[in-house]
């Protein structure tokens, strides 16, 4: 008997392990969001999410400016009040900065007074520190409901998600993670990379293959002829 429970919760692990390595939940909540822009040119946006972090957010600034690539930062306003410095560099460097929440909290049961609470707190914080008024925003984990999508528009911002999505938390080797994106790119695709965080939390984690895949993938999607741009730069065409 025990030996069936046993094979049976193995199987149950393996099965949501599996589930949550190879589905991108954003597929289930990208309606009436903006996920791709579709353009003739071939542009695409790198975006990444969770930080700041104090160990990865710095070399994977240095590996965008060796790499002369503008990216955006979905900025988790409890991090911004922990990094400051951070997230000024984020700015001064010229990347494009997101509303990530402030708590990093799944919003799927959040009533609209709650999320709008929790989206003006982080716009706050991070225009206290950076000087930026966010105009982006991601909801964590890309979960919302559906009716509160009009909510979030109405407060002036873009809903951004991502149509590739580089599950670089799960530690894929750079190369294959580079190779993925570069077989899968269009014209106005919006990637997910992380720049702070892991599996069971939202910060720290290990990024080291996120850092190597940046000049690795900028070099592949040049060669096709492809150009980066922030969020912002893509949905003004
Ligand atoms: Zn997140």
């Amino acid at each position: 008997m025990l030996i069936y429970i046993f094979i049976g919760a193995v199987l149950l692990f393996f099965l949501i392990a599996g589930f949550c390595v190879f589905f991108d939940q954003a597929i289930l909540t990208r309606k009436g969001t903006i996920y791709r822009v579709k353009s003739k040119g071939k542009r695409v946006a790198l975006t990444f999410d969770d930080g700041p972090s104090l160990e990865w957010t710095p070399k994977i600034l240095d590996e965008l400016k060796a790499s002369n690539i503008k990216a955006t930062f979905f900025l988790v306003g409890y991090h911004v009040q922990k990094y400051p410095d951070i997230a000024r560099r984020i700015v001064a460097e010229g990347h494009e900065v997101g509303n990530h929440g402030y708590a990093h909290s799944v919003m799927f049961y959040y009533t609209p007074a709650e999320i709008e609470e929790e989206i003006k707190y982080a716009e706050h914080v991070i225009r206290e520190i950076t000087g930026v008024t966010t105009k982006v925003f991601r909801p964590p984990k890309a979960w919302l409901q559906k009716g509160i999508k009009e909510k979030i528009k109405s407060m002036g911002y873009n809903i951004v998600l991502w149509s590739l999505n580089s599950k670089d938390w799960v530690m894929f080797n750079h190369k294959n993670i580079a190779k993925y994106i570069s077989s899968n790119i269009r014209n106005g695709d919006i990637l997910l990379f992380h720049d702070s965080g892991n599996v069971t939390k939202t910060e720290g984690g290990k990024r080291t293959q996120t850092v190597k895949c940046i000049s690795l993938l900028a070099k592949m999607l040049r060669e096709k002829g492809y150009e980066f741009v922030t969020t912002e730069e893509l949905i003004n065409g």
